[in-house]
């Protein structure tokens, strides 16, 4: 198995890559947040530290998620609850707490891996009342095949409510997806995106605003 080592102790690190190696992985490592996201591409599963010296890990996890489907283990110190659930909201696929067992760390790694193949890929045709979004295509039609033409942006973030057809995302999730950070000025650009999305489609209440969270395609 190619595993990334997302850790900025050098201790830690060569400890885990040893016991992977011995076991037979490939172990590539790196010490921050930023060389994660350069490094991912040819791994096929991730051991993310939480505390690095760039930043936060949680933020790395975000961003991970949206270029990589590879699994992720949180490998770190913080052993509370809030952290645990936060990173798990996230996307990781397991979460374990230092000092780490290694040969725990070895079955978990198994484990999460052996998950993987069975995964299948959401639709790429998503239809609803009358609107057709093919995400691999990336066009959009409404009734009697009536092509709708929408922006790169405004195509993005129909995309991401329609992955999710039938359930509530988050303002945070779509702002991270489709603009890649919640700064003020992409929430600007979020409001005017949906204006013009909702404009745009044959009936505008088919995106559902959901008060303090976020919005829903309606399936
Ligand atoms: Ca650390």
């Amino acid at each position: 198995m190619r595993v990334l080592i997302v850790e900025d102790d050098d201790s830690v690190a060569s400890a885990l890559a040893d016991a992977l190696r011995a076991t037979g992985h490939d172990v590539d490592r790196v010490d921050s947040g930023v060389d994660a996201l350069l490094r991912h591409h040819d791994r096929e599963v991730v051991l993310l530290d939480l505390g690095l010296r760039d930043g936060d890990g949680f933020e790395v996890l975000r961003k991970l998620r949206q270029v990589s489907r590879a699994p992720v283990l949180v490998v770190t110190a913080r052993s509370d609850e809030r952290s645990t659930v936060r990173a798990l909201h996230l996307g990781a696929d397991d979460y374990l707490v230092k000092p780490i067992r290694l040969r725990e760390l070895l079955a978990r790694i198994d484990a999460v891996t052996r998950r993987q193949p069975t995964a299948s890929p959401p639709d790429d045709v998503v239809a609803t009342h009358g609107l057709l979004i093919d995400l691999a295509a990336r066009t959009v039609t409404g009734a009697d095949d009536t092509p709708i033409s929408l922006t790169a942006k405004e195509f993005a973030l129909l995309a991401v409510l329609a992955r999710r057809v039938g359930t509530a995302v988050s303002r945070q999730q779509i702002l991270d997806e489709v603009w890649g950070d919640a700064f003020a000025a992409a929430s600007r650009s979020f409001d005017v995106h949906l204006t013009q999305v909702r404009a745009k489609l044959p009936v505008p209440e088919l995106i559902t605003t959901i008060r303090g969270f976020g919005y829903r395609l309606e399936a």
